[in-house]
């Protein structure tokens, strides 16, 4: 369990619980450091950070070394986080109590803490989480990942928030029965925008891609599957701005980004694939970022940052590759510099 008192000072406190936290904790408590995780608190707000990170929200894994029949990102999840804890990494909860990691379905991720704040000013840092809880570590591991973006229209922000309809992530809330048979839409043309719209499709009539250029961004193997599928229309130069309906979506105004031309496309449903934002607010400006707000690495081979003690990894730092196997690899590295920092630093 979480042993807090008043003069404890963690060794390794990581915030976030993707595959770069996971793996940052069990490095970290393989080498006996007892890290305690901020793993954050599942929302009922699909944008913003889940415990287990952004392969809480994908479907079936298929590029991740070691599972040849593929897995789905939530049980690769549950696994890394079963690992971490079997090698005695705590959890930060609202009893102070580990979970019973076991079964990943009951629930248990809901007694999970969001770090709240961090104070890097001074060692030994101070991480606080829900409740006032507050904890001292001489080192810290960001692995908060990257949440996923809205367009920012009003109406698309009052329907998401009340359940009408509209989504930042497909794998989520795709399958719900309001969707069903109907004519969705993702927007955007990335790979993501590519998957969530391969998703929808097996439930809905038609999905529409709604895509502001005349090319995808996505990869040809993914762009070849949206091609492929029957189900799948793209529209092409293409802008939302506007999204339509009061209680639940009734569909979107478009607008041509060549001509300016504006139209109306019917819909039940509307999806978000409009990329990501680094989870880094929190920090406050505590630790230096790059223009588009991800951690800056001190050294790019190593995960050390700005300050002395603090690590990053994952999507907190990386807007190139994104990947698990890409995170889990920094989280790996974050926790071998923590450990040699304690080390060079006598903390036993
Ligand atoms: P992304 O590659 O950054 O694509 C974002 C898409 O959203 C782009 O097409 C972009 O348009 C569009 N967009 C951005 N802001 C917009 C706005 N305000 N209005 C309308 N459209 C907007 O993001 P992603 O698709 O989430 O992928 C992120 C990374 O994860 C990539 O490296 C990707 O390869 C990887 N990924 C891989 C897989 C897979 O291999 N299975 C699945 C998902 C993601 P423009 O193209 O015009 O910029």
């Amino acid at each position: 369990m979480p042993e807090q008192s008043e003069n404890k000072i963690e060794k390794v406190v990581i915030v976030g619980s993707g595959p770069a936290g996971w793996t940052a904790a069990i490095y970290a408590a393989r080498a006996s450091l007892e890290p305690l995780v901020f793993a954050g608190r599942p929302k009922q707000v699909p944008s913003l950070v889940l415990p287990g990170g952004q392969l809480m929200m994908t479907t079936e894994v298929e590029n991740y070394p070691g599972f040849p029949e593929g897995v789905t990102g939530p049980k690769m999840m549950a696994k890394f986080e079963q690992q971490a804890v079997r090698f005695g990494t705590r959890i930060q909860t609202d009893n102070g109590q580990n979970p019973d990691v076991s079964d990943p379905d009951d629930g248990h991720s809901f007694a999970y803490h969001d770090c709240t704040k961090v104070d890097l000013s001074q060692s030994p840092f101070t991480v606080w989480g829900e409740n006032d809880v507050c904890v001292k570590a001489h080192t810290v591991i960001i692995a908060t990942g990257a949440t996923a973006n809205w367009l920012g229209l009003e109406n698309e922000q009052k329907l998401a928030r009340s359940g009408g309809g509209v989504s930042a992530c497909a794998v989520c809330d795709g399958a719900l029965p309001v969707f069903r048979d109907k004519e969705l839409a993702v927007v955007g043309g990335g790979d993501s925008a590519v998957e969530e719209a391969s998703y929808l499709a097996k439930f809905a009539s038609k999905v529409y891609m709604i895509h502001r250029r005349d090319e995808l961004r996505a990869s040809k193997i993914m762009q070849q599957r949206a091609m492929d599928n029957p189900k799948i229309e793209i529209l092409w130069n293409k802008q939302v701005v506007d999204v339509l309906g009061d209680q639940m979506i009734s569909g979107v105004r478009l607008s041509d980004t060549q001509s300016n031309e504006e139209s109306e496309l019917a819909l039940g449903g509307l999806f978000m694939a409009i990329g990501h934002t680094p989870a880094t607010a929190f920090l406050d400006g505590q630790l230096e970022l790059d223009e588009k707000r991800y951690i800056k690495l001190a050294d790019p081979y190593r995960s050390t940052t700005s300050v002395d003690g603090v690590f990053a990894a994952g999507d907190c730092v990386d807007s190139v590759y994104r990947q698990a196997i890409t995170a889990a690899g920094m989280g790996c590295k974050s926790a071998l510099d923590a450990e040699a920092w304690l080390a060079n630093h006598g903390v036993e």
